[in-house]
């Protein structure tokens, strides 16, 4: 019969490492987890709170929020019409579901300020390649409810310090200010008035841009566009005084805070709904799929989503492109059992399982062998689980209740009564953690 595969842009992430050569061909899930349990220690000790809202929203929520002119909502979406005809969209970034939900919830009634932090898969049609699927996932934080440039710095530091926790190198910290809706809008007038003499020279994306979304042209990655766009009006000149007071404070305490940035005036981000603070960071250890993180201030979302007005910062990190990061300097490893039983004989197994059964309830990682084959064939596949012992029941110890405990590193065995295990466990439990660190003979 012929075989379903998974369908392109989307992967699996197995639990073992598969290499070839030195190549991880399929994603890791040690990778996977080694990201989100650090990024959780991090986020908890900033005192950020875990937030999940649901994989599919309606339509309108995204077309209303990253803007009906942007490549996301123009070319990317997943949309379907539901059963009852409701148009549904899978979504394609964080944001959008989570301020839904504050407004939804009345969050802002609790007062203060609301730190979040969700994490899951997103779904936009691309071209798939290295770092660019159709269903990838982000880790993301936001911060509602604060205009204060203390907390741009805040959001960019988890980012920063996210990334270095995980022993990240090569990585460019961008900035930049898109200034508040009024100085958008007057540098738009001014973006246009100099790009349109140059409208033929311009990729055709950019030319329809030209009307619709003209700051877009800025992110452009072809390169006549590019040379163009380089000689184009600085956004940063075209900041009101406010939004240059925010932006220097936010540059100011960066620096005192040693964060090494770039300004790039060209830095505007594909969604409509930032202002003011914008910023990516690029691992130049990526090729074309460079950008690791990218977030910013969207002070006008919340309102324009029908809640109050409520200043917000935020970052997302894709999570592809960083474990194709981390599996470069360090491919992942299971984290083995402490025990790994192996039994053969009918009476033997019915307690080899019900042993395991037991030592588990007591908190130990217990491995149950389930092949009935060869004793030899058992043992080969308990030292490769890397266990630290191995629990040994046939037919006389079946018979007299006892169980042989082999140490797998040293290759000593004795026989203790499965009672006696069981009734001294602590001593146990202590000698397996002893000899997990001792080093192999
Ligand atoms: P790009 O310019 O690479 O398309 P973007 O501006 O569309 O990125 P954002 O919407 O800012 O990306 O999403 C934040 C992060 O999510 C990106 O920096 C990237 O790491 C990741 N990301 C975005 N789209 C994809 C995708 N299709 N596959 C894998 N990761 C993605
Ligand atoms: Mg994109």
């Amino acid at each position: 019969m012929e075989f379903i595969q998974s369908l392109p842009g989307t992967e699996d992430i197995l639990p073992k490492p598969q290499l070839v050569g030195h190549d991880l061909k399929v994603a890791n899930i040690h990778t996977w987890q080694r990201v989100e349990a650090i990024a959780r220690g991090l986020f908890q000790r900033a005192a950020y709170q875990e937030i999940r809202t649901p994989t599919f929203e309606q339509t309108s929520l995204f077309e209303r929020s990253i803007g009906e002119a942007t490549d996301v909502v123009g070319k990317e979406m997943y949309t379907f019409l539901d059963r009852s005809d409701r148009s549904c969209t899978l979504r394609p970034e964080g944001t959008a579901g989570v301020v839904r939900a504050y407004i939804q919830h009345s969050l802002y009634a609790q007062g203060g300020v609301q730190r979040l932090w969700y994490s899951g898969p997103m779904f936009r049609y691309e071209r798939p390649q290295k770092g660019r699927q159709r269903q990838f996932h982000q880790i993301g934080v936001e911060v509602l409810g604060s205009a204060d440039p203390r907390a741009d710095v805040e959001v960019i530091l988890l980012a920063t310090d996210l990334l270095t926790a995980l022993g990240l190198k090569n990585l460019t910290f961008y900035l930049n200010s898109v200034g508040d809706k009024h100085d958008r809008l007057h540098y738009r007038e001014a973006l246009v008035a100099y790009l349109t003499p140059f409208k033929a020279d311009l990729d055709p994306d950019s030319q329809e841009r030209l009307v619709r979304n003209p700051l877009r042209i800025l992110d452009s990655k072809d390169e006549k566009t590019q040379g163009i766009a380089a000689e184009a009006p600085n956004i940063l000149d075209y900041l009101g005084d406010q939004s240059r007071r925010h932006f220097d404070r936010v540059l100011q305490q960066l620096t005192d805070l040693g964060i090494d940035f770039i300004l790039n005036p060209r830095l505007v981000r594909g969604l409509d709904y930032y202002t003011h603070t914008a910023f990516e960071i690029l691992s130049s250890d990526l090729g074309a799929q460079a950008t690791v993180c990218g977030g910013g201030r969207y002070d006008g979302l919340v309102e324009e989503l029908g809640g109050p007005a409520t200043p917000a910062v935020g970052w997302a990190i894709g999570l592809e492109r960083l474990t194709l990061l981390l599996e470069k300097l360090n491919p992942g490893q299971a984290s083995p059992p402490d025990l790994y039983v192996v039994s053969r004989g009918e009476q033997a197994e019915a307690q080899a399982l019900k042993l395991a059964q037991l030592l588990r309830q007591e908190g130990l990682a217990v491995e149950l062998d389930l092949s009935g084959s060869a004793f030899s064939k058992q043992f080969k596949r308990a030292d490769r689980s890397g266990a630290v012992a191995c629990l040994i029941l046939g037919d006389e110890e079946a018979a007299q209740g006892i169980v042989q405990v082999k140490w797998l590193k040293s290759g000593q065995q004795s026989s203790v009564l499965q009672g006696d295990l069981m009734g001294d466990l602590e001593t146990f439990k202590h000698q397996l953690a002893q000899d997990r660190l001792a080093p192999v003979s």
